[in-house]
Protein backbone atom coordinates (compact mmCIF):
# COMPACT_ATOMS: atom_id res chain seq x y z
CA UNK A 1 0.00 0.00 0.00
CA UNK A 2 1.22 3.60 -0.88
CA UNK A 3 1.48 6.13 1.53
CA UNK A 4 -1.62 8.03 0.39
CA UNK A 5 -3.59 4.87 0.43
CA UNK A 6 -2.49 4.27 3.97
CA UNK A 7 -3.40 7.95 5.44
CA UNK A 8 -7.34 7.22 3.80
CA UNK A 9 -7.35 3.89 5.44
CA UNK A 10 -6.46 5.49 8.88
CA UNK A 11 -9.35 8.21 8.30
CA UNK A 12 -11.70 5.39 7.03
CA UNK A 13 -11.31 3.63 10.08
CA UNK A 14 -11.39 6.44 12.03
CA UNK A 15 -14.82 6.29 10.99
CA UNK A 16 -17.20 5.66 14.05
CA UNK A 17 -19.36 3.74 11.64
CA UNK A 18 -18.87 0.61 9.97
CA UNK A 19 -17.90 0.96 6.24
CA UNK A 20 -17.28 -1.19 3.54
CA UNK A 21 -17.52 -0.59 -0.45
CA UNK A 22 -19.10 -3.60 -2.21
CA UNK A 23 -18.47 -4.04 -6.10
CA UNK A 24 -19.13 -7.06 -8.42
CA UNK A 25 -16.19 -8.53 -10.37
CA UNK A 26 -17.44 -11.02 -12.30
CA UNK A 27 -20.72 -11.38 -11.85
CA UNK A 28 -19.89 -11.90 -7.35
CA UNK A 29 -20.10 -9.37 -5.14
CA UNK A 30 -16.73 -8.69 -3.92
CA UNK A 31 -15.92 -6.30 -0.97
CA UNK A 32 -13.31 -3.50 -2.33
CA UNK A 33 -12.50 -1.76 0.89
CA UNK A 34 -13.69 -1.56 4.58
CA UNK A 35 -12.52 -0.32 7.76
CA UNK A 36 -11.94 -1.65 11.39
CA UNK A 37 -15.78 -1.11 12.49
CA UNK A 38 -17.10 -3.49 9.65
CA UNK A 39 -14.70 -5.97 10.49
CA UNK A 40 -15.62 -5.65 14.22
CA UNK A 41 -19.24 -5.74 12.98
CA UNK A 42 -19.45 -8.88 10.98
CA UNK A 43 -16.81 -10.38 13.57
CA UNK A 44 -13.76 -10.91 11.16
CA UNK A 45 -10.30 -9.72 11.18
CA UNK A 46 -8.26 -8.11 8.60
CA UNK A 47 -5.75 -10.23 9.35
CA UNK A 48 -7.42 -13.57 8.36
CA UNK A 49 -7.21 -11.99 4.33
CA UNK A 50 -4.63 -11.23 2.25
CA UNK A 51 -5.93 -8.28 0.86
CA UNK A 52 -8.89 -5.91 -0.74
CA UNK A 53 -10.90 -7.34 -3.40
CA UNK A 54 -12.23 -9.73 -1.48
CA UNK A 55 -15.26 -12.04 -1.63
CA UNK A 56 -18.31 -10.68 0.02
CA UNK A 57 -19.09 -14.51 1.73
CA UNK A 58 -15.72 -14.39 3.44
CA UNK A 59 -16.29 -11.38 5.01
CA UNK A 60 -20.12 -11.93 6.74
CA UNK A 61 -20.78 -14.70 8.61
CA UNK A 62 -23.50 -16.84 7.20
CA UNK A 63 -26.76 -16.40 8.85
CA UNK A 64 -26.30 -12.30 7.77
CA UNK A 65 -25.29 -12.86 4.38
CA UNK A 66 -28.31 -14.02 3.30
CA UNK A 67 -30.49 -10.80 3.72
CA UNK A 68 -27.60 -8.23 3.11
CA UNK A 69 -26.72 -9.84 -0.22
CA UNK A 70 -30.23 -9.57 -1.29
CA UNK A 71 -30.23 -6.02 -0.97
CA UNK A 72 -26.96 -5.15 -1.90
CA UNK A 73 -28.35 -6.89 -5.53
CA UNK A 74 -31.53 -4.92 -4.89
CA UNK A 75 -29.21 -1.79 -5.28
CA UNK A 76 -27.11 -3.24 -7.85
CA UNK A 77 -30.83 -3.37 -9.92
CA UNK A 78 -32.51 -0.87 -9.08
CA UNK A 79 -29.84 1.75 -7.88
CA UNK A 80 -31.86 2.92 -5.26
CA UNK A 81 -30.64 3.60 -1.50
CA UNK A 82 -31.62 0.62 0.90
CA UNK A 83 -31.22 0.04 4.70
CA UNK A 84 -32.03 -2.78 6.64
CA UNK A 85 -31.27 -3.81 10.49
CA UNK A 86 -29.01 -6.56 11.33
CA UNK A 87 -28.39 -8.56 14.40
CA UNK A 88 -24.88 -10.19 14.66
CA UNK A 89 -23.92 -12.44 17.33
CA UNK A 90 -20.66 -11.90 18.62
CA UNK A 91 -18.57 -13.27 21.02
CA UNK A 92 -19.26 -10.86 23.60
CA UNK A 93 -23.05 -10.87 22.83
CA UNK A 94 -25.39 -9.49 20.33
CA UNK A 95 -25.21 -6.36 18.41
CA UNK A 96 -27.37 -4.35 16.29
CA UNK A 97 -26.61 -2.60 13.27
CA UNK A 98 -28.64 -0.53 11.28
CA UNK A 99 -27.20 -0.37 7.73
CA UNK A 100 -27.91 1.70 4.83
CA UNK A 101 -26.67 1.25 1.58
CA UNK A 102 -25.59 4.40 -0.68
CA UNK A 103 -25.27 3.12 -4.61
CA UNK A 104 -22.94 5.26 -6.75
CA UNK A 105 -21.22 5.55 -10.09
CA UNK A 106 -17.48 5.39 -10.86
CA UNK A 107 -16.72 8.68 -13.16
CA UNK A 108 -14.84 7.71 -16.30
CA UNK A 109 -15.23 5.08 -18.24
CA UNK A 110 -17.82 4.39 -20.76
CA UNK A 111 -19.89 1.94 -18.82
CA UNK A 112 -20.05 3.28 -15.25
CA UNK A 113 -19.54 0.81 -12.51
CA UNK A 114 -21.57 0.64 -10.18
CA UNK A 115 -20.57 0.06 -6.72
CA UNK A 116 -22.27 0.44 -3.35
CA UNK A 117 -21.42 1.93 0.28
CA UNK A 118 -22.23 0.62 3.04
CA UNK A 119 -22.50 2.29 6.35
CA UNK A 120 -23.44 0.99 9.58
CA UNK A 121 -24.45 2.26 12.80
CA UNK A 122 -24.10 0.57 16.10
CA UNK A 123 -28.04 0.44 16.97
CA UNK A 124 -27.85 -2.37 20.29
CA UNK A 125 -28.53 0.99 22.95
CA UNK A 126 -31.49 1.70 21.32
CA UNK A 127 -32.65 -1.59 20.72
CA UNK A 128 -32.36 -2.65 24.22
CA UNK A 129 -34.70 0.11 25.06
CA UNK A 130 -36.72 -0.43 23.00
CA UNK A 131 -36.59 -4.35 24.37
CA UNK A 132 -36.59 -2.93 28.01
CA UNK A 133 -39.77 -0.84 27.00
CA UNK A 134 -41.79 -3.47 25.47
CA UNK A 135 -40.74 -5.44 28.35
CA UNK A 136 -41.80 -3.03 30.94
CA UNK A 137 -44.94 -2.14 29.14
CA UNK A 138 -46.35 -6.00 28.60
CA UNK A 139 -45.26 -6.45 31.90
CA UNK A 140 -47.49 -3.38 33.58
CA UNK A 141 -49.75 -4.69 31.11
CA UNK A 142 -49.85 -8.23 32.25
CA UNK A 143 -50.16 -7.00 35.92
CA UNK A 144 -53.12 -4.67 34.89
CA UNK A 145 -54.77 -7.22 33.57
CA UNK A 146 -54.28 -9.52 36.14
CA UNK A 147 -55.26 -7.11 38.64
CA UNK A 148 -58.78 -8.84 40.75
CA UNK A 149 -59.82 -4.43 40.84
CA UNK A 150 -60.74 -2.96 37.38
CA UNK A 151 -58.38 -0.24 37.13
CA UNK A 152 -59.77 2.79 34.37
CA UNK A 153 -57.20 5.68 33.56
CA UNK A 154 -58.75 8.72 32.30
CA UNK A 155 -57.04 11.62 30.66
CA UNK A 156 -57.22 15.56 30.72
CA UNK A 157 -60.78 15.70 29.02
CA UNK A 158 -61.85 13.09 31.58
CA UNK A 159 -61.90 10.64 28.28
CA UNK A 160 -60.57 6.64 29.35
CA UNK A 161 -57.11 5.72 28.06
CA UNK A 162 -57.26 2.33 29.85
CA UNK A 163 -59.94 -0.08 30.90
CA UNK A 164 -58.52 -3.18 32.23
CA UNK A 165 -59.92 -6.65 32.30
CA UNK A 166 -61.27 -6.49 35.59
CA UNK A 167 -63.28 -3.42 34.58
CA UNK A 168 -64.58 -5.12 31.21
CA UNK A 169 -65.72 -8.10 33.27
CA UNK A 170 -67.33 -5.28 36.37
CA UNK A 171 -69.18 -2.89 33.35
CA UNK A 172 -69.56 -5.35 30.93
CA UNK A 173 -67.97 -3.39 28.26
CA UNK A 174 -64.78 -4.21 25.91
CA UNK A 175 -62.11 -2.00 26.02
CA UNK A 176 -61.73 -1.51 22.72
CA UNK A 177 -65.16 0.33 22.94
CA UNK A 178 -64.68 2.10 25.79
CA UNK A 179 -61.23 3.93 24.89
CA UNK A 180 -61.73 7.46 24.09
CA UNK A 181 -65.37 7.53 25.93
CA UNK A 182 -65.89 9.80 28.09
CA UNK A 183 -66.24 8.23 31.93
CA UNK A 184 -68.96 9.96 32.97
CA UNK A 185 -71.29 6.61 32.09
CA UNK A 186 -69.87 4.97 34.64
CA UNK A 187 -71.61 7.88 36.94
CA UNK A 188 -75.22 7.07 38.55
CA UNK A 189 -76.98 10.36 36.82
CA UNK A 190 -77.20 12.22 39.99
CA UNK A 191 -73.63 12.29 40.36
CA UNK A 192 -72.78 13.29 36.92
CA UNK A 193 -72.96 17.08 37.63
CA UNK A 194 -70.96 17.03 40.59
CA UNK A 195 -68.14 14.77 38.59
CA UNK A 196 -66.22 17.28 36.78
CA UNK A 197 -65.85 19.99 39.27
CA UNK A 198 -64.55 17.49 41.43
CA UNK A 199 -62.08 16.40 39.41
CA UNK A 200 -60.83 19.74 39.08
CA UNK A 201 -60.59 19.99 42.47
CA UNK A 202 -58.52 17.11 43.04
CA UNK A 203 -56.28 17.82 39.69
CA UNK A 204 -55.45 21.35 42.06
CA UNK A 205 -54.59 19.38 45.24
CA UNK A 206 -52.04 18.10 46.49
CA UNK A 207 -53.15 15.21 47.60
CA UNK A 208 -51.87 13.02 45.25
CA UNK A 209 -53.95 9.60 46.04
CA UNK A 210 -57.38 9.51 47.93
CA UNK A 211 -60.40 6.81 48.67
CA UNK A 212 -63.61 8.64 46.95
CA UNK A 213 -66.59 9.44 49.68
CA UNK A 214 -64.99 7.63 52.55
CA UNK A 215 -69.00 7.94 54.55
CA UNK A 216 -71.54 7.53 51.37
CA UNK A 217 -71.65 4.44 49.60
CA UNK A 218 -70.46 4.73 45.43
CA UNK A 219 -72.08 3.11 43.00
CA UNK A 220 -70.77 2.57 39.46
CA UNK A 221 -73.28 2.16 36.93
CA UNK A 222 -73.29 -1.23 34.46
CA UNK A 223 -73.83 -1.20 30.92
CA UNK A 224 -77.32 -2.63 31.67
CA UNK A 225 -78.19 0.53 33.98
CA UNK A 226 -78.32 -1.46 37.17
CA UNK A 227 -76.01 0.21 39.25
CA UNK A 228 -73.13 -1.55 41.33
CA UNK A 229 -72.13 -0.57 45.02
CA UNK A 230 -68.20 -0.40 44.85
CA UNK A 231 -65.53 1.35 46.44
CA UNK A 232 -62.87 3.80 44.85
CA UNK A 233 -59.39 4.76 44.91
CA UNK A 234 -58.27 7.65 42.77
CA UNK A 235 -54.36 8.72 42.39
CA UNK A 236 -53.65 10.77 39.33
CA UNK A 237 -49.81 11.46 37.63
CA UNK A 238 -48.67 14.12 35.73
CA UNK A 239 -47.62 13.38 31.94
CA UNK A 240 -46.09 16.17 30.68
CA UNK A 241 -48.15 18.94 32.22
CA UNK A 242 -51.01 17.32 31.51
CA UNK A 243 -52.86 15.30 34.64
CA UNK A 244 -53.79 11.46 34.61
CA UNK A 245 -56.39 10.21 36.55
CA UNK A 246 -56.21 6.20 37.45
CA UNK A 247 -59.21 5.07 39.40
CA UNK A 248 -58.95 1.59 41.06
CA UNK A 249 -62.71 0.35 41.50
CA UNK A 250 -63.21 -2.60 43.54
CA UNK A 251 -66.60 -4.23 43.30
CA UNK A 252 -67.91 -4.82 47.09
CA UNK A 253 -71.59 -5.95 46.33
CA UNK A 254 -70.82 -9.44 48.25
CA UNK A 255 -69.29 -7.31 51.14
CA UNK A 256 -72.73 -4.48 50.77
CA UNK A 257 -74.73 -7.82 50.37
CA UNK A 258 -73.73 -9.40 53.53
CA UNK A 259 -73.72 -5.79 55.46
CA UNK A 260 -76.98 -5.97 54.56
CA UNK A 261 -77.91 -8.84 56.09
CA UNK A 262 -76.10 -8.41 58.92
CA UNK A 263 -77.44 -5.31 59.85
CA UNK A 264 -80.94 -6.64 58.93
CA UNK A 265 -80.14 -9.78 61.69
CA UNK A 266 -79.13 -7.37 63.93
CA UNK A 267 -82.85 -5.59 64.48
CA UNK A 268 -84.75 -8.44 64.02
CA UNK A 269 -85.99 -11.56 66.18
CA UNK A 270 -84.88 -14.54 64.33
CA UNK A 271 -87.92 -16.58 65.37
CA UNK A 272 -90.31 -13.93 64.66
CA UNK A 273 -89.22 -11.94 62.12
CA UNK A 274 -90.11 -8.55 64.04
CA UNK A 275 -88.20 -6.14 65.16
CA UNK A 276 -86.07 -7.08 68.18
CA UNK A 277 -86.00 -5.11 71.85
CA UNK A 278 -82.59 -3.05 70.74
CA UNK A 279 -84.72 -1.92 67.45
CA UNK A 280 -88.02 -1.51 68.70
CA UNK A 281 -86.39 0.97 71.71
CA UNK A 282 -84.37 2.72 68.66
CA UNK A 283 -87.27 3.83 67.04
CA UNK A 284 -89.57 4.38 69.61
CA UNK A 285 -87.27 6.74 70.95
CA UNK A 286 -87.38 8.01 67.60
CA UNK A 287 -91.24 8.30 67.64
CA UNK A 288 -91.51 9.66 71.00
CA UNK A 289 -89.35 12.66 69.89
CA UNK A 290 -91.68 13.63 67.17
CA UNK A 291 -95.34 13.04 68.56
CA UNK A 292 -97.15 14.49 71.23
CA UNK A 293 -100.10 11.67 71.86
CA UNK A 294 -97.65 8.30 72.41
CA UNK A 295 -98.53 4.71 74.08
CA UNK A 296 -97.21 1.62 73.93
CA UNK A 297 -98.50 -1.66 75.02
CA UNK A 298 -96.79 -4.90 76.24
CA UNK A 299 -98.43 -7.81 76.01
CA UNK A 300 -97.41 -11.38 77.51
CA UNK A 301 -99.27 -14.84 76.91
CA UNK A 302 -100.88 -16.43 79.15
CA UNK A 303 -99.73 -19.54 80.90
CA UNK A 304 -97.36 -19.88 77.79
CA UNK A 305 -95.21 -22.79 79.96
CA UNK A 306 -98.47 -24.89 79.75
CA UNK A 307 -98.52 -24.38 76.24
CA UNK A 308 -94.55 -25.67 76.14
CA UNK A 309 -95.37 -28.43 78.40
CA UNK A 310 -98.90 -29.85 77.05
CA UNK A 311 -97.54 -29.35 73.40
CA UNK A 312 -93.98 -28.96 73.22
CA UNK A 313 -91.95 -26.85 72.63
CA UNK A 314 -91.74 -26.47 69.09
CA UNK A 315 -95.50 -25.37 69.13
CA UNK A 316 -94.66 -22.62 71.40
CA UNK A 317 -92.53 -21.71 69.02
CA UNK A 318 -95.20 -21.80 66.58
CA UNK A 319 -97.70 -19.55 68.71
CA UNK A 320 -94.97 -16.85 69.29
CA UNK A 321 -94.83 -17.06 65.47
CA UNK A 322 -98.34 -16.42 64.87
CA UNK A 323 -99.16 -14.29 67.55
CA UNK A 324 -95.75 -12.22 65.90
CA UNK A 325 -97.82 -12.78 62.04
CA UNK A 326 -101.32 -11.43 64.35
CA UNK A 327 -99.78 -8.89 66.10
CA UNK A 328 -97.93 -7.05 63.09
CA UNK A 329 -101.04 -7.34 60.86
CA UNK A 330 -103.48 -5.69 63.55
CA UNK A 331 -101.06 -2.87 63.45
CA UNK A 332 -101.55 0.59 62.12
CA UNK A 333 -99.20 1.94 59.47
CA UNK A 334 -97.10 3.93 62.16
CA UNK A 335 -96.90 1.11 64.79
CA UNK A 336 -94.37 -0.51 65.91
CA UNK A 337 -94.87 -4.49 66.81
CA UNK A 338 -91.87 -5.91 68.12
CA UNK A 339 -90.94 -9.15 70.38
CA UNK A 340 -89.43 -7.87 73.30
CA UNK A 341 -88.12 -11.05 74.66
CA UNK A 342 -89.58 -14.80 75.51
CA UNK A 343 -93.22 -14.39 75.16
CA UNK A 344 -93.72 -10.80 75.50
CA UNK A 345 -94.20 -8.89 72.80
CA UNK A 346 -94.46 -4.77 72.78
CA UNK A 347 -95.81 -2.17 70.59
CA UNK A 348 -95.53 1.79 69.94
CA UNK A 349 -98.16 3.00 68.93
CA UNK A 350 -97.81 6.70 67.99
CA UNK A 351 -100.60 9.37 67.60
CA UNK A 352 -102.87 7.30 70.09
CA UNK A 353 -103.63 8.37 73.46
CA UNK A 354 -104.54 6.22 76.34
CA UNK A 355 -108.16 6.29 75.08
CA UNK A 356 -106.99 5.02 71.92
CA UNK A 357 -104.11 3.02 72.69
CA UNK A 358 -106.39 0.92 75.41
CA UNK A 359 -108.86 0.05 72.52
CA UNK A 360 -106.48 -0.94 70.16
CA UNK A 361 -105.14 -3.16 73.08
CA UNK A 362 -108.38 -4.47 73.88
CA UNK A 363 -109.46 -5.07 70.35
CA UNK A 364 -106.08 -7.10 70.05
CA UNK A 365 -106.84 -9.40 73.39
CA UNK A 366 -110.42 -9.76 71.96
CA UNK A 367 -108.47 -11.34 68.96
CA UNK A 368 -106.41 -13.58 70.02
CA UNK A 369 -108.69 -14.46 72.97
CA UNK A 370 -111.30 -15.84 69.88
CA UNK A 371 -108.44 -16.97 68.03
CA UNK A 372 -110.14 -14.58 65.41
CA UNK A 373 -107.54 -15.12 62.48
CA UNK A 374 -106.66 -17.39 59.30
CA UNK A 375 -103.52 -18.83 59.91
CA UNK A 376 -102.30 -22.36 58.23
CA UNK A 377 -100.82 -23.93 61.41
CA UNK A 378 -97.31 -25.63 60.62
CA UNK A 379 -98.16 -27.70 63.42
CA UNK A 380 -101.14 -28.96 61.63
CA UNK A 381 -103.68 -27.98 64.50
CA UNK A 382 -104.46 -24.46 65.93
CA UNK A 383 -103.41 -24.16 69.93
CA UNK A 384 -105.43 -21.88 71.62
CA UNK A 385 -103.97 -19.11 73.77
CA UNK A 386 -104.85 -15.70 74.93
CA UNK A 387 -102.67 -13.23 75.77
CA UNK A 388 -102.83 -10.24 78.67
CA UNK A 389 -101.46 -6.71 77.69
CA UNK A 390 -100.45 -3.40 80.18
CA UNK A 391 -100.58 -0.05 78.18
CA UNK A 392 -99.32 3.49 79.11
CA UNK A 393 -99.28 6.50 77.84
CA UNK A 394 -97.00 9.32 77.90
CA UNK A 395 -97.66 12.60 80.58
CA UNK A 396 -97.03 15.57 78.55
CA UNK A 397 -93.74 16.06 78.10
CA UNK A 398 -92.67 13.29 78.98
CA UNK A 399 -89.36 12.06 77.18
CA UNK A 400 -88.41 8.68 79.54
CA UNK A 401 -89.07 5.75 77.24
CA UNK A 402 -87.76 3.32 79.75
CA UNK A 403 -90.13 4.79 82.45
CA UNK A 404 -93.06 4.63 80.13
CA UNK A 405 -92.28 0.92 79.24
CA UNK A 406 -91.52 -0.02 83.33
CA UNK A 407 -95.30 1.48 83.62
CA UNK A 408 -96.96 -0.57 80.85
CA UNK A 409 -94.62 -3.49 82.36
CA UNK A 410 -96.58 -2.76 86.12
CA UNK A 411 -100.24 -2.58 84.03
CA UNK A 412 -98.94 -5.87 82.58
CA UNK A 413 -98.31 -7.19 85.51
CA UNK A 414 -101.69 -6.44 87.27
CA UNK A 415 -103.55 -7.57 84.60
CA UNK A 416 -102.36 -11.01 85.26
CA UNK A 417 -102.97 -10.53 89.09
CA UNK A 418 -106.61 -9.63 88.31
CA UNK A 419 -106.74 -12.96 86.05
CA UNK A 420 -105.49 -12.46 82.89
CA UNK A 421 -106.74 -12.32 79.31
CA UNK A 422 -107.33 -8.90 80.39
CA UNK A 423 -105.84 -4.74 79.16
CA UNK A 424 -105.06 -2.99 82.34
CA UNK A 425 -104.07 1.05 82.00
CA UNK A 426 -101.01 2.08 83.54
P1 LIG B 1 -97.97 -16.07 82.81
O1 LIG B 1 -99.41 -16.18 82.38
O2 LIG B 1 -97.84 -15.67 84.23
O3 LIG B 1 -97.20 -15.23 81.90
O4 LIG B 1 -97.43 -17.56 82.74
P2 LIG B 1 -96.32 -18.06 81.76
O5 LIG B 1 -96.30 -19.53 81.82
O6 LIG B 1 -96.57 -17.51 80.41
O7 LIG B 1 -95.06 -17.38 82.34
P3 LIG B 1 -93.59 -17.87 82.58
O8 LIG B 1 -92.75 -16.67 82.58
O9 LIG B 1 -93.57 -18.73 83.81
O10 LIG B 1 -93.25 -18.78 81.37
C1 LIG B 1 -92.80 -18.28 80.13
C2 LIG B 1 -92.33 -19.43 79.33
O11 LIG B 1 -92.06 -19.06 78.01
C3 LIG B 1 -91.08 -20.03 79.88
C4 LIG B 1 -90.19 -20.21 78.67
O12 LIG B 1 -89.69 -21.53 78.57
C5 LIG B 1 -91.11 -19.96 77.53
N1 LIG B 1 -90.42 -19.39 76.44
C6 LIG B 1 -89.66 -18.27 76.41
N2 LIG B 1 -89.18 -18.07 75.18
C7 LIG B 1 -89.65 -19.08 74.40
C8 LIG B 1 -89.47 -19.42 73.03
O13 LIG B 1 -88.80 -18.72 72.24
N3 LIG B 1 -90.07 -20.52 72.56
C9 LIG B 1 -90.81 -21.33 73.39
N4 LIG B 1 -91.42 -22.40 72.88
N5 LIG B 1 -90.98 -21.02 74.67
C10 LIG B 1 -90.42 -19.92 75.20
MG1 LIG C 1 -96.54 -15.54 80.07
MG1 LIG D 1 -93.50 -13.69 80.53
Amino acid sequence: MDDESHRIQEFVDGIAASVAVVGRKEGELVVTACNDAFFGMSGGRRGNIRGFPVAFDLLLPSYARHELRRKLLECFETGTAQELEQAYDLKEGTHWWRLSLKPFRHSGGSAPVLEILITGLDITPKMMLTHELELSTSRFRAVVDAAYDAIITIDQQHNITLFNRAAEDLFGYESSEMIGQPILRFIPEGFRGKHDSYIHQFARSPVRSRQMNERNRIYGVHRDGSLLPVEIAISKINVGGLVEFTAIIRDIADRVRLMDLLQQQAVTDELTGLPNRREFLDVAENIMRSNEDFSVLMLDVDLFKKVNDTYGHDCGDEVLRVLAEVGRAASSKLDVFARWGGEEFVAALPEKDAEQAAAAAEKLRATFERQDFAHAWRTGRAIPFTVSIGVATRAPGESDLEALMKRADQALYRAKGNGRNRVELA
